[in-house]
């Protein structure tokens, strides 16, 4: 049974990467076409809707506790290849949320380091080993310090290792985004990993999108340029990150930008600077990455606000299946 104490309330399931053994390698939370079908019985077709008639009974408060979406991010070419005829097949229309800037040519580096992690180590420790090697810093007392921070995360991020939970630490508190770029740049031109040549077969580009949006998926925003930690970003800064990605997607999809109005958090990253923007922005429902209440944030309940509803990774219904 999916349903249980922990998730016996509406919200989202969230996909990111699918492999198929041929371009798209197996790589960290990546799931194959017949594990995506597993997961999908798993929950139970019954309780997934789609996309427009969820949005539909969630504007008018008319999601029962077993009501789920599917839910993709960050527009990688892998749920085009593996997952979309999975979609077709059931008939099930799903929420793509998408960043912009990677109809400009300019992907988010993570994609890029991602697929050079996957295919230039046999594991992801020693890509850990060789990237602290790089690095070459005393890391000892910064993790002696996040200790109980590492806890936390462990708890709020159940699918990721402790040694996951380090290594984003040092990528996303320890090092600037510019450091960490160019401690991966280093690595990536010593292999000799021709990055550029693999854009067309990792990300969406503009058919991609429109296929989606004529299938009848619903197309939503998720920034412009990605930031990992968006909610440090000052008002202005976020205000254009949203207004870019709102106007790049509407003039893809040839649609006025007040019929987009869905939303994933970026990382999950938002503060209340974000939530007053995508208002303004006429964005009515807006997707988290957890499935916990964050009191740092101000929540008071899980599906805390229209703009922060819950949504559960894949790998961990993934988890509950091989259980
Ligand atoms: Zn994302």
């Amino acid at each position: 049974m999916y349903f249980n104490k922990e998730n016996n309330f509406f919200h989202g399931i969230m996909f990111h990467h699918f492999h198929d053994g041929k371009v798209h390698t197996k790589g960290q939370g990546s799931i194959s076409k017949d594990d995506f079908y597993k997961i999908i019985n798993f929950i139970g077709i019954k309780n997934i809707l789609n996309a427009d008639i969820f949005y539909e009974k969630f504007l008018n408060n008319k999601l029962k506790d077993n009501e789920v979406c599917l839910t993709f991010d960050d527009g990688i070419k892998c749920q085009i290849d593996v997952a979309l005829p999975v979609l077709e097949d059931l008939k099930i229309k799903s929420f793509f949320f998408v960043y912009t800037s990677l109809f400009d040519g300019k992907p988010d580096n993570l994609e890029i380091f991602r697929y050079f992690r996957m295919n230039y180590f046999s594991n992801v420790n020693k890509f850990y080993d060789e990237f602290y090697m790089t690095l070459d810093k005393d890391l000892d007392l910064f993790f002696e310090k996040n200790k109980d921070n590492i806890i936390s995360k462990k708890i709020k991020f159940p699918h990721y290792t402790i040694e996951d939970i380090k290594f984003r630490l040092v990528r996303d508190e320890y090092l600037n985004h510019e450091d960490y770029e160019d401690v991966m740049f280093i690595m990536i031109n010593k292999q000799k990993f021709n990055y550029k040549d693999y854009y067309n077969k990792l990300f969406f580009n503009k058919n991609d999108l429109k296929k989606l949006d004529n299938y009848g998926h619903l197309i939503g925003l998720h920034s412009h340029s990605h930031p990992t930690l968006l909610e440090n970003l000052n008002y202005n800064d976020q205000k254009n990150e949203y207004k870019k990605c709102l106007f790049t997607i509407s003039k893809i999809l040839n649609k006025p930008q007040n019929e987009i109005n869905f939303m994933s958090h970026p990382c999950g990253s938002y503060n209340i600077d974000t939530l007053k923007i995508l208002e303004e922005l006429g964005i009515k429902l807006g997707f988290k990455q957890v499935m916990t209440i964050e009191p740092e944030k101000g929540m008071k309940k899980i599906n805390n606000s229209s703009l922060e509803i819950a949504r559960q990774d894949h790998a961990d219904i993934f988890k509950l299946i091989s259980k």
